[in-house]
């Protein structure tokens, strides 16, 4: 086999479309505005354009495949055959593919979760006794066509064998998915003839969980698997591709096996065992020295002195980005309200993609050819060191003496009596978790805003309306604690960046998060400081409204890091220090506002987990911190609440009592009240409020399935301790669904009561 050698790449793309045409296009297929012809239309064209724009930009190598109508790990399930039986019944192919995605009237959708550390969520798939891998590749093989018609040198991308399976989920019973790996080497080996037939020079496979610690024995059966590829005879050449982390004892694994070309993320650790690697020196090594994964500008000169320091090592160093850039927006040129300081710290998409081919021109021409790029740079890298907004040396003095202080509130019981006796609630206390319906009138309220139809004054009128009716609401059904709705935020983390200095929002900057959904996060450059108060009044004209007691809602430090794009010049922890200072402040100010309760969200916690179990403990310890110095500057009287959800807690549980708070909501509804037992096991002693109900459905559940939980959490946790609330805000449920799962919920905690 002679290989082709390439020298610049990228792992992956955006596939959104640079206004998110694909968003709009698959919208409208679902809602039978367009046809499948037009959807693929759209489809088509993105892809002609990202694979054009790579090759202009002098990219040699150019991932195809790597375009998805939903999700690469579902594509990855079509493509092998693994679709669950309970969509195979439907005929059209692409309507199967989004059965499975996103349900229909009569198929539960397969489930959804996190993409590694990222804010990205996959398509978990199934793996049953029944399920029986096939190769179904007309996917890869028609973009391969597509981009080679186009003249593209087009490498197809696929997920690998040991990621697919490591990531899947057994169902009915089924052993452990990757009991199957052997069986589905089979399945890529004849793909790998597939692609090779149909012209592939190169084919890369996705094995990010190599740097996790998910299977101990990953290295190992990463060996067996590409020693059984690498040894086929029609085959285009592999290329490996780790990211998002240390591949470890992975990184020699692959190297004894024949694959032309290995893949290490250059940006998220120092891979240092490369040099140690002897195999190494007859394979292409592709250095992910380009963030893949965030928006920060690359330090050029560093990053070829680290492509330098490869050169000895391997057969061939190729440059690519760190993972695929399907992670950052498309591009710098629509962000057009930014000071040009913040402007030449910042690289999106399309920018990356230009450092690669200069880094890659570096390597083959000297670094003379590319003086002037360097020379951008380096100004680049001087001007963020120097700028004052990253350095306010006031802000980082009071964070240290607050650290000094202690960041401890009194002991749990001193603050237990001071609350009983400003609060009065009664055993099994009721609230919710904070958002109520975004209405149509919020919604148009808001858009009314933007578009200049209506001023601040007018937003802020209907807004408290909302406030005044959702009051109301909850005093009828008799809530005991209640909250303000939060009708003026479009986002929980957006609302509290956009009043924050060290911030700034992109106009264009959108990501995919899942499907057609995008996210715009905020971009987090500098010190963070609060100019003045953010929610104050909101809360207080709530609570004038009401004796009953009015939660103040805030976000907590380590979610506001999770959905932003944050500073890379300093660790996460004096980044996460410097917000909780300001979200401390806030809930000083509605503590002198007359607030008795404050809630501060931290839905994210268990996102942020390092992928390797080493780091876990130093990043619990700072999230922790953070979260403790934003809630210990009240009283032991003001108490505070927190809520998670959206994950297994398991690895976080001790974290969870850590944070102290004296009330914990936390998604219960969906895993039966399991948490509490695990909460017991540790020795959790404060008030926790199990989600009673499970607001991702519009089901409305009646009063005594919820009393019925209630029970079931009695017999974990005393009365005393009990909240009643449900598992998540209600901002997407409709205002019927709220108001009679409300109902039936205040219900349940009376009945439960009377026989407690
Ligand atoms: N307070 C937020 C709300 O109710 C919490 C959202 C969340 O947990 N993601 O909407
Ligand atoms: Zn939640």
């Amino acid at each position: 086999m002679t290989v082709q050698p390439f020298t610049a790449t990228v792992l992956g793309s955006p596939r959104i479309g640079p206004r998110r045409e694909l968003k709009r296009a698959t919208e409208n297929y679902w809602a039978g505005r367009i046809d499948q012809d037009e959807l693929q239309k759209v489809a088509a064209g993105l892809r002609r354009d990202t694979w054009a724009e790579l090759t202009a930009a002098g990219l040699d190598s150019v991932p195809v495949n790597t375009f998805s109508y939903y999700d690469q790990m579902l594509d990855t399930a079509a493509l092998l055959g693994a679709l669950p039986a309970r969509v195979t019944g439907i005929a059209d192919e692409l309507d199967r593919y989004f059965a499975a995605a996103r349900g229909n009237a009569d198929i539960a959708p397969l489930e959804m979760t996190k993409w590694f550390d990222t804010n990205y969520h996959y398509i978990v798939p199934e793996i049953g006794p029944d399920t029986s891998f096939s190769l179904h590749p007309a996917k890869v093989l028609g973009e391969l066509a597509e981009a080679r018609a186009q003249s593209i040198n087009a490498r197809p991308v696929i997920i690998g064998p040991i990621t697919f399976l490591l990531l899947s989920k057994a169902v009915d019973g089924a052993s452990p998915p990757i009991s199957r790996l052997a069986e589905l080497t089979d399945v890529y080996a004849e793909l790998l003839g597939k692609l090779a037939d149909a012209g592939a020079q190169w084919v890369q496979i996705d094995e990010p969980a190599l740097v996790t610690d998910i299977a101990p024995d990953a290295p190992a059966l990463a060996e067996q698997v590409y020693s059984r590829l690498g040894g086929l005879t029609n085959r285009p050449a592999i290329f490996v591709a780790t990211y998002f982390g240390d591949p470890g004892a992975g990184l020699a694994a692959l190297a004894r096996t024949p694959v032309e070309a290995i893949g290490v993320d250059l940006v998220s650790s120092s891979v240092t065992a490369i040099a140690s690697v002897p195999q190494l020196a007859s394979k292409t090594l592709v250095a992910g020295v380009v963030d893949g994964r965030n928006i920060w500008r690359t330090d050029l000169q560093a990053a070829l002195a680290k492509l330098a320091s490869l050169l000895g090592s391997a057969a061939a160093v190729a440059v690519s980005t760190s993972c695929s850039t399907l992670h950052v927006p498309y591009s710098l040129e629509p962000e057009t309200g930014l000071d040009d300081a913040l402007r030449s710290w910042l690289a999106f998409g399309a920018e990356k993609v230009t450092e690669v081919a200069t880094l890659a021109r570096a390597l083959r021409e000297g670094r003379e050819a590319v003086a002037a790029q360097i020379d951008a740079s380096n100004a680049a890298v001087a001007s963020r060191k120097t700028d004052p907004r990253l350095n306010n040396a006031a802000l980082r003095a009071q964070i240290a003496e607050i650290t000094a202080a202690g960041v401890q509130r009194g002991s749990a019981e001193a603050r237990r009596v001071a609350q009983e006796e400003r609060l009065h609630l009664q055993p099994l206390p009721t609230t919710t978790i904070g958002s109520f319906p975004q209405t149509v009138e919020i919604r148009k309220a808001r858009a009314a805003l933007v578009a200049g139809e209506i001023d601040d004054a007018e937003y802020t009128d209907r807004m408290k309306a909302e406030v005044a009716a959702v009051i109301t609401l909850q005093e009828n059904l008799g809530l005991d604690v209640l909250v303000h709705g939060e009708p003026e935020r479009n986002d929980m983390v957006q609302y509290f960046a956009e009043q924050l200095e060290g911030f700034f929002a992109t106009s264009n900057g959108w990501v995919q998060s899942y499907g057609s959904r995008c996210v715009r996060p905020p971009v987090l450059f500098g010190d963070v400081t609060r100019p003045e108060p953010m929610t104050v009044q909101w809360a207080t004209y709530a609570q004038s409204l009401t004796d009953k007691p009015v939660k103040g809602m805030l976000t907590g430090p380590v979610t506001i890091l999770a959905w932003s794009f944050v500073r890379d010049d300093q660790p996460l922890a004096d980044t996460a220090d410097q917000v909780a200072l300001a979200i401390r402040e806030e809930t000083v100010d509605l503590e002198a506002a007359g607030i008795a309760v404050i809630q501060v969200d931290e839905p994210a916690l268990r996102e942020l987990l390092p992928l390797r179990d080493t780091d876990k403990a130093a990043y619990l310890d700072w999230a922790v911190g953070a979260f403790r110095m934003a809630t210990s500057g009240v009283s032991d009287a003001t108490q505070i609440h927190t809520h998670l959800c959206y994950s297994e807690f398991g690895e976080v549980i001790g974290a969870i009592a850590d944070l102290d708070a004296d009330v914990t909501s936390i998604e219960a509804a969906r895993s039966h009240m399991e948490v509490l037992d695990d909460l017991n096991a540790i020795g959790f002693a404060n008030a926790v409020g199990p989600g009673v109900y499970d607001i991702h459905s519009p089901r409305v559940p009646s009063a005594d399935e919820m009393a019925a939980s209630l029970r079931e959490a009695l017999d974990a946790v005393p009365a005393q301790r009990l909240w009643v609330n449900p598992d998540c805000g209600l901002k997407t449920r409709k205002p019927d669904e709220v108001n009679a799962s409300l109902a039936n919920m205040v219900a349940a905690a009376q009945q439960v009561r009377a026989g407690v």
